[in-house]
């Protein structure tokens, strides 16, 4: 297959393989781009492999940065944009079910194409828009497939990840897990305990954000997959899960906090627990303050009133994508909305009399006296009970 336009991506880094062909060594885009470009989708990121070693890929270019030598990838300086060229190389003997125990660089492009996880994403494009296709790639493209280079319980035996990628990829693209490979990822499902939290969660965060992530989810569960997650095991039952894979047929999250919120926000864990949950997985500070705070709401959304929206306002547009995703009606998000968009304050800060207000005017002294008279002027304005000016409020804390 031979590809005669190119995104302007690709040909601003075709000068790039030039100049590594010239210098008398094999250059080629690999990866996920080039799955993308003959999907004819957006790609994320250009990557380059090279049959140079990265001490050649230096004298090559005249700007360079050592961006992960050890693994033989050298960023590439060119107009402002850097480019990563990697050597192609192979990874061998993975004891520990994740990380090759050793990287060989090699000269042999398809050396290099034979490591990679799936067909899909074991393309080559050469410099005149030739795509190199050693594994029937392009047919598992066509007839929507997953499948693994070679032997897939070798390789997901080699790192257990692959597993949790196949379903990312599954999910992202609509495609379906290849019998071989699927049979695979069912026997060898407990070699997913052994993968470190966040790699995990990196691949299932794309998944629950992909076009397909019900589908996905689904099979995860019906693999068995579901024990060898990050979390406490048995705490997320099937149920939980099917229930996130029904809602997910519909929409696809935008956020990682809607992600969360749905997988586990949404379940009814006690603070205590859900918190716990959350740790178990790793996620930022960010994303779990977002969690505790809408989880709870998420349970009976009769209680979100003024104040709930209030109180949780910095993490409303979380609330509101969750609750579409959940198929909540309407006529309740909207309402949501409104109140959000018609508060009269958004913090303490924004009262129109602050506490040194209050204790310049004699009105209330410093310590717990001030605290509820802040309190006091806080909830009636949030609820409309007075307005935001300093009159309304002087009044207000006289009585
Ligand atoms: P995305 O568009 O999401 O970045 P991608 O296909 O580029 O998708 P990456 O995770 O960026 O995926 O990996 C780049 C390439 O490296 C893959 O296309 C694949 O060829 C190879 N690769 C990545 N992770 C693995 C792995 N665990 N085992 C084997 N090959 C892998
Ligand atoms: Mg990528």
């Amino acid at each position: 297959m031979k590809l005669e336009l190119l995104p302007s991506e690709l040909t601003a880094a075709k000068p790039i393989l030039k100049q590594i062909n010239q210098a008398g060594f094999q250059a080629y885009f690999v990866g996920g781009c080039v799955r993308d470009i003959i999907l004819g989708k957006p790609i994320h990121d250009v990557d380059i492999a090279s049959s140079a070693y990265p001490e050649e890929i230096k004298k090559i270019f005249k700007k360079t940065v050592d961006t992960g030598i050890q693994h033989g990838t050298v960023m590439v300086l060119d107009h402002g944009e850097g480019y990563e060229i990697t050597t192609f190389r192979t990874e061998s003997t993975y004891t520990d079910f994740r990380r090759p125990d050793q990287v060989t660089f090699v000269r042999s492009l398809s050396e290099d194409l034979k490591r990679r996880d799936f067909t899909i994403n074991a393309f080559a494009l050469d410099e005149d828009g030739q795509v190199i296709d050693y594994f029937d790639g392009l047919n598992d493209l066509s007839n929507r497939q997953i499948r693994a280079v070679g032997l897939a319980k070798e390789r997901f035996t080699e790192d257990a990840l692959r597993m949790m990628r196949a379903l990312r990829f599954a999910a992202q693209l609509d495609f379906q897990i290849e019998g071989q490979t699927l049979a695979a990822l069912v026997e060898l499902g407990p070699n997913l305990a052994k993968i470190a939290v966040e790699r995990i969660r990196v691949e299932f965060e794309k998944m629950l954000q992909g076009q397909a992530a019900g589908v996905a989810l689904q099979v995860l569960v019906e693999a068995g997959l579901l024990p060898y997650l990050p979390g406490k095991t048995g705490l997320m039952t099937e149920a939980n899960v099917f229930k996130v894979a029904t809602q997910l047929e519909r929409k696809q999250p935008q956020s990682q906090q809607v992600v969360w919120a749905l997988y586990l926000g949404q379940q009814g864990f006690d603070g205590p627990t859900l918190q716990a949950q959350l740790r178990q997985w790793k996620l930022s500070k960010e994303v779990m303050q977002a969690v505790m705070a809408v989880g709870p709401l998420l349970a009976d959304v009769n209680q979100i009133d003024r104040w709930a929206i209030y109180e949780h306002n910095a993490h409303v547009e979380t609330l509101l994508e969750t609750l579409t995703i959940m198929g909540i009606d309407k006529g309740v998000t909207d309402n949501i909305q409104k109140n959000y968009d018609s508060l009269a304050i958004y913090s303490m800060k924004d009262l129109a009399l602050s506490g040194g207000d209050l204790i310049a005017a004699g009105l209330a002294k410093p310590g717990p006296d001030l605290g509820a008279a802040l309190k006091k002027m806080e909830r009636a304005v949030v609820l409309g009970q007075v307005n935001n000016t300093k009159e309304a409020l002087t009044t207000l804390v006289k009585e």
